[in-house]
Order: structure tokens, then C-alpha cells, then sequence
């Protein structure tokens, strides 16, 4: 697809009533309502503490294709893009008229709502949902097993969020997007089944090079069982983990939003138009390896006492729900050797002594706004976001 096209259809059919990173049940109940009237909303479980698990169907075509969002409650970004997507295969746009006619997709688009509503990774139990594929622990894990097997795709997308700490390979390159056909063996081989889901991840990344060119990363490919996308891809069916990732002054993820969106739509429209046999796998090999190299903010050329050796002061957000917002809270990660980690924002000590506020040593783990630079106050706050 032309890529004006999609950057007009996002804008066209995004979904204005999400936005930012706090995305919770109460936030999707009226737009689940108003899907109702245009195609199957199920209940098909609840959760933990008791909130229903919604599926999404939709389309009458062979073709069938799972997707799950927010399995780890705290990253909401894929699932504002569901609800994009949403929007655009049910207007009548010819895109759409083309996918639903060849495909029935759907989605569940809040997997863990208590982690929803907490802003956390785990389950109201703790439990990572993507460890917990072959134990089936939680009752969330049931009911996307349970999908699974009563819908029999012959796709999944499992939908995550990934930290500002990844880079696409190991230059000065943000992962904004990253990918991965699991594995489906300890040997990592590469079978036909994954490189089915190889051929859609590459015509994915081929679109997102024309935008953001070397910001497009797989994960390493090691094999776990216990991971829901590894899992499902031992049974043989094609699986893609995407992960939205961090562009540069992106925190409210709204610009990755639309990336993903784009991949979404190209994705669908490449299933529904072939028959996807896998052997177009191969430019996905050259696609590198996420490598955790960035933090968000280094203080480079620093000293933390006077006589001190000039190092770099790495600064890491703390995402925190403060009320009904996610809030950044810088932190003093760690103290490195100078250039070690690349960053999303960078500032210049030029070699004098980063203090407190107070005007005191600071250490591993102190979290302020604010430090001391000689005798200027520093903000090491968002610049925008
Ligand atoms: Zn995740």
C-alpha cells in the first residue's frame, strides 16, 4: 500500500477518545459498546479480580487471524491501535471491504485488565501472562488458550510494548518498532511455519524503513516454552510478536501509535491478497537484533565529586501512576565510563561536578527533577512528550 494512503487513512480513522499511556477497561467499555453494533463483541472470561475479557470478531473470509493486546497491562500502545485498525475495517473504506472478505479477525483487546487498571506488567496474582503458556496458572492464560484452540487461526499477533532501553542493532538507533517469529524449537530452526510469520514481518519492515530507516529490530530468538508466542508457534501456527517501541520525544506514544497501525493494515492486506507461503522470508534475517544500549537522558562529561573522574550519569524514567496519569520520574540508574550507552536526550556537564539540589553527592537511585551543574539547576524532567 502507498504509504500516503495509510498516513491518510490513520488520520482518518484513529481513535480520538484514546490517547496517551493510561489505557484501562473503563477507558475501551464505550468503544466496545459502540463495536457491538457493528460486528460480535464477546465476553469470554474475566480476570483475576473479576473484570470481563472481551473478544473482537470480525470479516467472513478463511483466513483467520488471533490478536491479542495488553497482555502486560502496562503497555497500552498496540491497543490503542487496535482500536484504530477498528475503526477503518469497519467503515467502507474498499481496504477494508478487500480484508473482511478474505479474513476473520479477532482480537482480544485487553488480555490483562487488573494489570490494565494497576499500570503494571503482572496480573492482580503477579504473574507474567507470558511465562505462564505451558502452566496455565492464571485464569487469563485459560482464556487466551481456550480462544486459541476454539478459533484455530492460521495467525497470531501478539501484541507488546517494549522500554526506551532497546536500540535497532547496536548503532545510535532507537528500536521504535521491533518484531519476532518465536521460535518453536531449542535449535531456533527456521521452519516453514516461521517463515510464514518471517514473510509478513518483512513486509512490514519494508514499509517502516521508508520512515523510520534502522529503527525496525527483531528480538533475540531464543526459544521458551513458557512464552505464549513460542508456544503457539510449536503448534504450528504462524506467530508475530510486535513491539511498540520508543521514538525520539515519543513518550505519550502516540507517534509509534500510527507505525503501528500502518503495520497492522499492510499485514492484513498482505494476508488477505496472498497466500503466504513463507518464501519470501529472507529479508527478515537482515533485519538486526534489538540490543539494549540506550537509556532516556545521559549527563555526559560529568563529575560526581570534585576531583572525580569525568564519567557519564545515566538517567532512566520511572513510569509511575500518579492519579489517573502516568508520570516520568527521572532516576540516577547508574555511573558509567563516557559513551558506553547512547541516549535519547543527552546533556553536557563539560566536565564539571553534577550535584543535588542541595548541593550533595549524588547517588545511584536518587530521583529528583532537578540536579545541581556547577551552580545552575539542571531539569531533567520531559522536555516534551
Ligand atoms: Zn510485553
Amino acid at each position: 500500500m502507498e504509504l500516503e494512503t495509510l498516513k491518510l487513512l490513520f488520520n482518518k480513522h484513529k481513535e480520538v477518545l484514546l490517547f496517551n499511556r493510561y489505557i484501562h477497561a473503563e477507558d475501551i467499555a464505550p468503544l466496545l459498546q459502540k463495536l457491538a453494533l457493528k460486528c460480535k463483541v464477546s465476553v469470554i472470561g474475566k480476570s483475576v479480580l473479576d473484570k470481563n475479557i472481551h473478544t473482537i470478531t470480525l470479516g467472513s473470509g478463511p483466513k483467520k487471524i488471533l490478536m491479542w493486546s495488553q497482555m502486560h497491562g502496562n503497555e497500552s500502545t498496540t491497543t490503542k491501535a487496535i482500536f484504530d485498525i477498528l475503526n477503518l475495517l469497519l467503515s467502507d473504506e474498499e481496504v477494508s471491504e478487500a480484508i473482511l472478505k478474505t479474513c476473520t479477525i479477532q482480537i482480544i483487546p485487553m488480555l490483562n485488565p487488573d494489570g490494565a487498571k494497576a499500570y503494571t506488567r503482572v496480573n492482580a496474582n503477579q504473574v507474567d501472562l507470558n511465562r505462564d503458556a505451558q502452566d496455565l496458572t492464571q485464569p487469563e492464560s485459560v482464556i487466551l488458550k481456550a480462544c486459541f484452540e476454539a478459533f484455530k487461526p492460521h495467525f497470531c499477533y501478539n501484541l507488546h510494548g517494549q522500554r526506551t532501553i532497546f536500540g535497532a542493532g547496536d548503532a545510535n538507533n532507537s528500536a521504535t518498532v521491533s518484531f519476532l517469529a518465536p521460535a518453536q524449537d531449542e535449535a531456533c530452526t527456521i521452519t516453514n511455519n516461521r517463515k510464514r510469520a518471517m514473510e509478513v514481518i518483512a513486509v512490514m519492515n519494508a514499509n517502516l524503513q521508508l520512515q523510520i530507516p534502522n529503527q525496525v529490530g527483531v528480538y533475540d530468538d531464543s526459544f521458551n516454552i513458557n512464552c505464549v508466542g513460542d508456544t503457539f508457534q510449536t503448534q504450528n501456527t504462524p506467530t508475530i510478536l510486535f513491539e511498540a517501541g520508543h521514538y525520539k520525544d515519543d513518550y505519550t506514544r502516540e507517534k509509534v501509535r500510527a507505525y503501528i497501525f500502518q503495520s497492522l493494515l499492510v499485514s492484513l492486506d498482505y494476508i488477505a491478497k496472498n497466500a503466504v507461503s513463507g518464501e519470501a522470508y529472507l529479508p527478515y534475517l537482515d533485519i538486526p537484533e534489538n540490543q539494549k544500549c540506550f537509556y532516556d537522558l545521559i549527563i555526559r562529561n560529568a563529575r560526581v565529586a570534585q576531583d572525580g573522574d569525568l564519567l557519564d550519569i545515566v538517567i532512566q524514567y520511572q513510569e509511575r501512576l500518579i492519579g489517573d496519569a502516568v508520570v516520568f520520574i527521572p532516576k540516577i540508574e547508574k555511573f558509567t565510563r563516557r559513551n558506553e550507552f547512547f541516549a535519547h536526550r543527552e546533556i553536557d556537564a563539560k566536565e564539571g561536578v553534577v550535584e543535588t539540589v542541595k548541593k550533595e553527592a549524588i547517588t545511584i537511585g536518587y530521583e529528583n527533577d532537578l540536579v545541581k551543574l556547577r551552580n545552575d539547576e539542571i531539569s531533567l524532567k520531559l522536555t516534551k512528550s
